[in-house]
């Protein structure tokens, strides 16, 4: 019994592997003039292997830049062919930990010399206010692993050693052409601040938009935006009644309020990702059926939920929608 049992998980494990391997290898690589945007996650905290924590990579200009860590990001990069080590910098939209957990994983295993990881220099990140007391924190909380590895391994310690760069809001990444702005979002008054992101490059652009809830600032910075990238929260009617989940609601954008934005952002292709659909063992979860059903009330132009490693190109006239897996 216990040897079959062993060699059951050994060849699921073999399996596992293989697929893992065989995805990473399928993706065709960004061209350098490329404008790629990948979603590593699209979901939100409840566990969940189809969606992983939010993580959206956004390649351009021959760069790698990522917005938020969220659980599981170093296997989604891994998938998307992406080395950990390839990422040129991190970029938060809040410090609330569903979007900030996967950052040790991506930090640490990215600073290994194995073939996937590799960083050659400093782990940059931007971020809001808190972000730089994040990574000091986890340099003390993770000191035992770096000195292990810098006296064992002898890895170079410039491979690990963060840097942080703390924006409050306008352009805050602006290198070969990629120009990164962030702008103030409403995720509400205990959770400032909080930030979404526009990313522009060779006339093209891509917005993402952290969370929030309906936000008049996001739709002024989107404007003119090709690819909306943007979350979305729904709960059952009668689970408005529990204050747990009323405050979670509170702090995001519903279906119809998100198709008000997108009617007006009018972009090339409207996407959600971070899908906050809650339910009880009782009531059932929004199915994203409903979710699309809701924003129709309200908007009629392109749109798609997202699921993890769909990915875009942003051609100067259009988004096309690549055939990532
Ligand atoms: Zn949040
Ligand atoms: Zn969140």
């Amino acid at each position: 019994m216990i040897t079959i049992r062993v060699l059951l998980s050994i060849g699921a494990l073999v399996c596992a592997l293989h697929s893992a391997g065989a995805a990473a290898q399928q993706v065709v690589p960004a061209a350098s003039d490329e404008f790629r945007v990948t979603l590593l996650g699209t979901g939100s905290p409840p566990p969940s292997m189809r969606r992983f924590g939010p993580g959206v990579l956004v390649q351009a200009g021959g760069q790698s830049l990522l917005i938020d860590s969220g659980r599981g990001v170093t296997q989604r990069l891994f998938q998307a062919g992406i080395k950990l080590g390839a990422v040129d910098a991190l970029f938060l939209t809040h410090l609330h930990s569903d979007h900030v957990v996967g950052i040790p994983d991506l930090w640490l295993t990215g600073w290994l010399e194995t073939p996937y990881a590799q960083r050659n220099g400093p782990f940059r990140l931007f971020g809001p206010a808190g972000s730089q007391n994040l990574m000091d924190g986890l340099v003390k909380a993770y000191a035992w692993d770096i000195k292990a590895r810098i006296a064992d391994q002898k890895l170079d310690p410039a491979n690990v050693r963060p840097e942080v760069t703390e924006f409050t809001s306008g352009v805050i990444y602006d290198k070969g052409g990629v120009k990164v702005t962030a702008f103030a979002v409403d995720h509400g008054e205990l959770l400032e601040p909080a930030f979404g992101f526009r990313i522009d490059y060779a006339g093209r652009s891509v917005t993402i938009s952290g969370d929030t809830r309906f936000s008049e600032n996001l739709i002024r910075h989107a404007s003119g935006t090709d690819l909306l990238i943007h979350q979305v929260a729904a709960v059952a009617p009668e689970l408005m009644r529990s204050p747990v989940f009323k405050v979670i609601l509170d702090h995001h954008t519903k279906p119809e309020e998100a198709g008000v934005v997108f009617a007006r952002v009018k972009p090339k292709l409207a996407v959600y990702y971070h899908l906050v659909l809650l339910g009880t063992p009782k009531v059932a979860a929004v199915t994203e059926e409903e979710v699309l059903t809701m924003t129709r009330k309200t908007y009629a132009g392109p749109l798609l939920v997202g699921e993890d490693l769909m990915a875009f190109r942003l051609d100067a006239d259009r988004v096309v929608q690549l055939d990532s897996r």
